[in-house]
C-alpha cells in the first residue's frame, strides 16, 4: 500500500519540481552571478589603507619620539630657546641620582646622600633665578597615620620620613599652586631610575627651566621630591595632610614608573574636573595618554597604586597620572638603570 502511493507520487512531484524550476531563469541558478557589493581587489585595497593607518599611528604613538635637546643646542640657539626643556640635562641627573644606589626610605643612601643631592641642584637653581620669580625650599619631617581602606584595610604609620619641597612663583605670593610629584627612594633591590629617578630629574629641568622666565608667572608651582612611596605612599600623605602650602594646591601631577623607557604615559585623571587634562592636551609639546589604561588600572587589574590615591583621596583636588609602562620587567629590580630609559623618552615627557 505505502509503496504504491510512493511509487504514484514520485512522477508527480519531480513533474512539479520541474515545473517550478522552470520559472527561473539559468541566470538564477549561477550560471551568471551578480557582481558583489565590493571587489576581491576593493577589499585587497581596504586592507592595505587600514594597515598602513594602524602602522602610521602606532609610528607616531609608540615609536617616533622627540629629538633630544642638548646643552649646547640651549646656549647656541639665543634666550627664547634657553627656556627650553633639555633632555640631555635632565639625563645627568638620572645618572647621578641612580648612582647612589638603592634608597629604601630610612637608608643612609635615601635619607642623607640623596637629600643632600637634590637639595644641592635646588639651591644652585635658586640661585641663578631671574628676579621676576622666585624660589623657596623646605625639607619636610612629617609623621603621622592613615587606614589602607583602598589596599587591605590595615593602618599605615610612619615616622619622619622626609619630603624635599621647592615652591616657585612670582614675587606677590598668589596663594594658588600646581604640585609636582616624585618620589626619590626606591625599593631596596633597584637604583630606581624609572621607578622614580627619571621623574625627580624631569621635574628638576623643569624647574631650571621655569626659573629662567623673563616674565612673572602667573601661579604658583610646588615641586614635590616625596622620600617615601615605595613603603605605600607615606611621604605624599605626609605633605598633603600636613605642609602649609598645601592648602594653596588646586590640582597636582604625579609622575610614576612600573617600567622603563617608552613614552610617559597619562594614565588616570579625574573624570569630571577637567580643565588640567584640557591644559595637558593643548599645552604639552608631546601628550600621550590612554583611556583604556585609567579603565584598567581603576578596576584593580594591576596590583599597584601612586601617590595619586593620596593627593584625590586626602588632598580632594584634581590631578593627573603619568607612568612609564614600556619593559615592565625591570620594574624593582636591578635592571631599571638610566641605560634602560628610551633616548627621547625624557625630552618628550618635559
Ligand atoms: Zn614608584
Amino acid at each position: 500500500m505505502n509503496n504504491k502511493v510512493r511509487q504514484r507520487t514520485r512522477p508527480v512531484l519531480a513533474a512539479e519540481l520541474s515545473s517550478e524550476a522552470s520559472i527561473f531563469s539559468d541566470d538564477d541558478f549561477g550560471k551568471k552571478r551578480c557582481p558583489p557589493l565590493i571587489s576581491n581587489r576593493a577589499w585587497i585595497l581596504i586592507f592595505i589603507v587600514y594597515f598602513s593607518v594602524f602602522l602610521g599611528v602606532l609610528y607616531c604613538d609608540v615609536i617616533r619620539f622627540p629629538f633630544p635637546v642638548s646643552v649646547e643646542q640651549l646656549k647656541t640657539s639665543g634666550n627664547a630657546r634657553s627656556l627650553q626643556f633639555s633632555e640631555e640635562r635632565a639625563k645627568k641627573f638620572v645618572i647621578e641620582l641612580s648612582s647612589i644606589g638603592a634608597k629604601p626610605t630610612g637608608s643612609y643612601e635615601n635619607e642623607v646622600v640623596a637629600v643632600d643631592y637634590i637639595t644641592r641642584q635646588l639651591n644652585y637653581i635658586k640661585s641663578h633665578t631671574k628676579p621676576v620669580n622666585r624660589i623657596e625650599i623646605d625639607i619636610q619631617k612629617p609623621s603621622g597615620c592613615f587606614p589602607l581602606t583602598f589596599k587591605d584595610g590595615m593602618v599605615s604609620c610612619y615616622h619622619d620620613v622626609k619630603n624635599i619641597v621647592a615652591k616657585i612663583g612670582p614675587i606677590k605670593a598668589t596663594n594658588k599652586s600646581i604640585v609636582i610629584n616624585c618620589h626619590y627612594d626606591s625599593v631596596p633591590t633597584s637604583p630606581g631610575s624609572s621607578d622614580n629617578v627619571v621623574s625627580c630629574a624631569i621635574m628638576l629641568e623643569v624647574l631650571l627651566s621655569l626659573s629662567q622666565h623673563d616674565e612673572p608667572l602667573v601661579n604658583e608651582v610646588i615641586f614635590l621630591f616625596n622620600g617615601a612611596e615605595e613603603n605605600i605612599l607615606q611621604a605624599a600623605h605626609g605633605f598633603i595632610t600636613q605642609h602649609p602650602w598645601a592648602k594653596t594646591a588646586v590640582g597636582f601631577v604625579n609622575m610614576e614608573a612600573c617600567g622603563a623607557g617608552g613614552k610617559q604615559m597619562l594614565f588616570q585623571a579625574d573624570r569630571e574636573r577637567t580643565w588640567l587634562l584640557q591644559a595637558y592636551a593643548s599645552g604639552s609639546p608631546f601628550p600621550q595618554g590612554s583611556v583604556v589604561a585609567q579603565d584598567i588600572f581603576q578596576n584593580g587589574l594591576i596590583p599597584s597604586d601612586t601617590d595619586y590615591r593620596i593627593f584625590d583621596h586626602f588632598g580632594g583636588i584634581p590631578g593627573l597620572d603619568f607612568a612609564y609602562v614600556k619593559n615592565g620587567y625591570v620594574y624593582h629590580t636591578k635592571f631599571d638603570v638610566p641605560e634602560a630609559i628610551t633616548v627621547g623618552a625624557i625630552q618628550q615627557a618635559g
